[in-house]
């Protein structure tokens, strides 16, 4: 028996060593040791920033400075949905696993784009009524034979690497609450990290931990405080509690971690932050203030446990939409002489914290984007020092940065070969003033700001005033010295993601449907090409079969084109999103998508009183503004309303809203919080704004021109 067993051994090392293939092994087969090591397999991208670390760096360089100017397309992969793209591949062992909008996973041939199986977990379209920012995903998990995804109604599930199956699912939300996904999920030591959005609709943020073999829960984190007249979950939820004042816990507290996480595998901590509470101006939330923990905060937790270790705070009382979910970037930097382990976040309130990551203090912090609500981060308690009338307690407020962010998802890197951060940074004004007439609505948009203040002045030389204030930049900063080393300035926002490597090159795609590689040292654009469409997400490199490929995910969509729609000066294509992926000497091409501008029809005769026009514009800013756009002027995401026959028509106009009629295409009926006259009033004022619009289009005795 032992003799036949040898013999059969043998035979199959034989047959392996003449046909060059490897032994048969479990696809996607990634474990911790192969995750820790992920420096000894440069080749792949194992995790969302390709280590625990999340530095978003390859270590490949056969693509480099010398020679970037000849990559070009070696495949792209069209995908199922014409919505945002935000996800960072995975790439194992020659396979890359991806995803698109709607929670859809796609495994494929990392050389040929050839896809090997795809799976959909049909999200019910009226979920994404509850996605304020887009119905994104960023990406799976991989780990020993199986493919993580969480999807944008809160199911975390489990795939078969090799087909694509369902290995098992789980439920990890309260799915009558209006919670969502779209973060990946981090595999850490058999166990699945995952968290949750919906902080402005009404919920109760935490991170949780799942079985990686079936599914079970092992432990959660709240980010916020439940009841306090129940017994707390641990004494870190006691301590948050104090620092809250009113009835939080009604509208569920926010304080939701929708993006990274990151690991240190040497102190077993994982970190991840925390978004906004709900509803944004803390007046509303906490009345009579406090820090209202843990909101806006970086948190270290045990990785087995769960348990608290310590948090950072970098927004404390946040009344701004201020996040704190953007990158946590894991680094060992030698800082006045003496090495740190450190963890760096460009932070949404536009502050570059340098913090030690296995206590949480204040290193350094810094503002890498004009900021103009604190002129600066105390060192000693590592609070903001407020200038102004930030909280605008006696009038509105207009502050740099807005609740878009100095930097928001779309991933930074840093290149331990430079020693520079590269944040996709932007310079965005926001107009914050308290809503008197609010009231807390379940499952709705709930801020509490007067949004009115954000929509666009009607002379048209203001708007473009307002638009010329916003631009892009992707920043190399240097966190050590905490100062900008170069920058390269984008005419839009909302820039992608970046990707560092050690072919001393930087990555980033732009909302202007461009790809484009710099100088790590010194930002000279070295190469760029035409994507056609926004290119938000986070690229990376890998190589299969000793050729290195650069990847990145394109398709338009995301929540700036949703709610700023008249800052987009390229038009949205109404394709399908890509990936698309480089080599040296790619010559694939990208068919160029259809972008003729589409006149706008002559709208209905705007007939109704200022005043309804007025009620109906508040109405719409508060349940219709975060997908139909100011002003109702849509970036393309979703069709505009303005050149819609609907508004022509009172009872089809209703159908919609109360009705629900378009429930398949995400537009819920809204019965339970506007009556006719309300849905009346804001067809009103989409006239109005149609009117406005075409009047722009077709000016007196001049040339007419599409949106
Ligand atoms: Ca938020």
């Amino acid at each position: 028996m032992g003799r036949t067993l040898y013999a059969c051994a043998a035979a199959a090392a034989l047959v392996a060593a003449l046909c060059g293939c490897q032994p048969t092994h479990k696809t996607a087969n990634v474990d911790a040791a192969r995750l820790t090591s992920a420096d000894n397999e440069p080749g792949d991208w194992m995790s969302q920033g390709r280590t625990y670390s999340e530095q978003r760096f390859s270590p490949l360089d056969k693509v480099n400075a010398g020679n970037v100017g000849s990559l070009g397309l070696a495949w792209s992969f069209e995908l199922s949905t014409n919505r945002a793209v935000e996800a960072t591949p995975i790439v194992v062992d020659g396979v890359m696993y991806v995803t698109s909008s709607w929670s859809l996973v796609y495994a494929l041939n990392a050389k040929t784009g050839e896809l090997i199986w795809k799976y959909d977990p049909k999200v019910p379209r009226e979920t994404g009524f509850h996605a304020c920012c887009d119905v994104v995903n960023r990406g799976v998990a991989v780990w020993d034979g199986k493919v993580y995804v969480a999807t944008l109604d809160g199911r975390l599930v489990a795939l078969d690497a090799k087909t694509g199956n369902v290995a098992w699912s789980v439920v990890t939300v309260d799915q009558s609450q209006p919670y969502t996904i779209t973060m990946a999920p981090r595999v850490i030591k058999g166990k699945v990290i995952i968290g949750n959005s919906g902080s402005e609709y009404g919920v109760r943020g935490y991170m949780s931990a799942y079985d990686a073999a079936d599914g079970k829960l092992i432990w959660r984190f709240y980010t916020v405080p439940g009841d306090p007249s129940k017994p707390f979950e641990n004494k870190a939820m006691e301590m948050a509690a104090k620092t809250w004042k009113g009835q939080w816990w009604k509208f569920g507290g926010g304080g939701s971690p929708w993006d990274p996480v990151s690991y240190d595998p040497e102190s077993n901590l994982l970190y991840f932050g925390t978004g906004n509470g709900l509803p944004w101006d803390e007046k509303s939330r906490s009345p009579g203030g406090g820090d209202n923990l843990f909101l806006s905060s970086i948190i270290a937790v045990n990785a087995d446990t769960g348990a608290y270790v310590w948090h950072y705070q970098t927004t404390p009382g946040d009344s701004w939409d201020y996040d704190s979910t953007q990158t946590l970037t894991l680094a060992d930097l030698t800082i006045n002489g003496t090495p740190r382990k450190v963890l760096m976040q460009a932070n949404k309130n536009g502050f570059m914290y340098v913090l030690d990551r296995l206590t949480g203090k204040l290193i350094s912090a810094k503002n890498f984007v004009p900021v103009t609500w604190a002129k600066g981060v105390d060192p000693a308690t590592g609070k903001p020092i407020e200038i102004g009338d930030p909280r605008y307690t006696k009038a509105p407020s207009v502050i740099f940065p807005s609740s878009f962010g100095a930097h928001n998802w779309q991933p930074m890197s840093f290149s331990p070969k430079t020693g520079l951060i590269y944040i996709p940074g932007q310079e965005v004004p926001g107009a914050y003033g308290t809503d008197d007439k609010f009231a807390f609505d379940p499952g709705q948009w709930n801020t509490a700001t007067d949004t009115k203040l954000n929509s666009l002045p009607p002379d048209a030389k203001a708007r473009a005033a307002m638009r010329n204030s916003m631009r892009g930049e992707l920043i190399a900063w240097d966190p050590v010295a905490q100062k900008e080393v170069w920058r390269a300035t984008h005419n839009d926002p909302w820039n992608g993601g970046t990707l560092a490597t050690a072919g001393n090159l930087v990555f980033q795609g732009t909302a202007n449907g461009h790809f484009a590689a710099y100088d790590a040292a010194n930002g000279k654009t070295l190469w760029t090409t035409d994507t056609y469409t926004a290119t938000l997400a986070g690229p990376i490199s890998y190589s299969v079969d000793g050729e290195q490929y650069v990847a990145v995910g394109a398709g338009f969509g995301s929540v700036f084109y949703l709610v700023a729609g008249f800052a987009v000066d390229k038009l949205g294509t109404p394709d399908n999103g890509r990936i698309l992926v480089y080599k040296l000497g790619g010559r694939a091409t990208l068919p160029k998508p259809n972008l003729t501008k589409i006149d706008m029809p002559k709208p209905p005769t705007a007939t109704a009183s200022s005043d309804i026009v007025t009620a109906g514009h508040a109405k719409f800013n508060r349940y219709c503004l975060v997908c139909h756009g100011y002003n109702a002027i849509s970036g393309g995401v979703i069709p505009d309303l303005r050149y819609s026959p609907l508004i022509g028509s009172a009872a089809g106009f209703k159908d919609v809203v109360l009705g629900g009629s378009r429930k398949d295409a995400g537009m819920v009926s809204f019965a339970k919080v506007l009556k006719d006259q309300d849905a009346e009033a804001i067809r009103a004022y989409v006239i109005t704004e149609a009117n406005a619009g075409y009047a722009a289009a077709h000016p007196a005795g001049g040339k007419s021109g599409g949106r």
